[in-house]
């Protein structure tokens, strides 16, 4: 697949649609408590996405019943929003949105401490978040997206956690998922050489044990293997002549 560059119109058009997935994690954030179901999050982003005149895009994609992914604790990403499932104290919980604004796609994600959270889930939070701008700063022309894969790999890594190998970040335009595919792992085989215009989603996913993952029953959700927590955080980014610029980071 060919990776589409993006004209400077396309790219404020992509940040006009990650500014709203930014403003709806920020809500989101704000929102989450302990007593509060996965349902409640996902009508609160679906409601305000549709306020702001966007579309929900993961609403029936592939089939996905949701607006909001939420995956709680074990699991990775793709959790289906519930009545039945509650957030509890100790939580992490990973809050993956995108929406459709004017023909083209935002997409970003975070996770979330819900109340009293041990150290441990803290410390995955803090590196993940932190492997996600390591990641960003290599997007730059000249590197590959190995550069990309491998700094988010090694910041995961160092300290001890694995990064996920089956899901990986994308580009993304007036497609939610483009070429190319972002490994938040280091690969051998030749990569493609990053340029201005290019928008990728960046999206480390990061357990706190195996790096192995399993998809439940449901078909949707990823779980990991032992069953031990995980994070994920995700930007939308767009590659320039210099710095890269993060389309989903809430501007004030
Ligand atoms: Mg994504």
């Amino acid at each position: 697949m060919t990776i589409i560059l993006k004209s400077p119109r396309e790219i404020e058009l992509l940040r006009e649609a990650n500014q709203i997935v930014a403003k709806t994690l920020a809500l989101l954030a704000e929102k989450i408590e302990v007593g509060c179901t996965t349902f409640a999050l996902d009508a609160l982003a679906e409601k305000f996405c549709r306020n702001c005149g966007a579309e929900p895009a993961f609403k029936g994609y592939r089939g996905f019943p949701g607006s909001l992914c939420v995956s709680i604790n074990e699991q990775v990403v793709h959790g289906i929003p519930s009545k039945k499932v509650v957030v509890r104290d100790g939580d992490i919980v990973s809050i993956d949105f995108g929406v459709k604004y004017k023909g083209y796609y935002g997409d970003a994600a975070v996770s979330i401490p819900v109340g009293e959270v041990a150290e441990e889930r803290l410390t995955l939070l803090e590196v993940t978040r932190t492997a996600l701008y390591k990641g960003i700063a290599q997007a730059i022309p000249g590197n590959r997206i190995n550069d990309i894969s491998q700094a988010v790999q090694e910041h995961v890594e160092k300290h001890g956690f694995s990064v996920v190998r089956q899901f990986v970040g994308h580009g993304i335009g007036s497609q939610l998922h483009e070429a190319p595919e972002i490994p938040n792992y280091a690969r051998s085989e030749r990569t493609p050489k990053l340029m201005a215009g290019m928008v990728l989603a960046i999206e480390p996913m990061v357990n706190l044990g195996t790096h192995a993952v399993d998809v439940l029953r449901d078909g949707w959700t990823v779980v990991t293997r032992d069953r031990k927590v995980s994070a994920h955080f995700e930007h939308s980014i767009a590659v320039t002549d210099g710095e890269p610029i993060i389309l989903s980071e809430l501007s004030v």
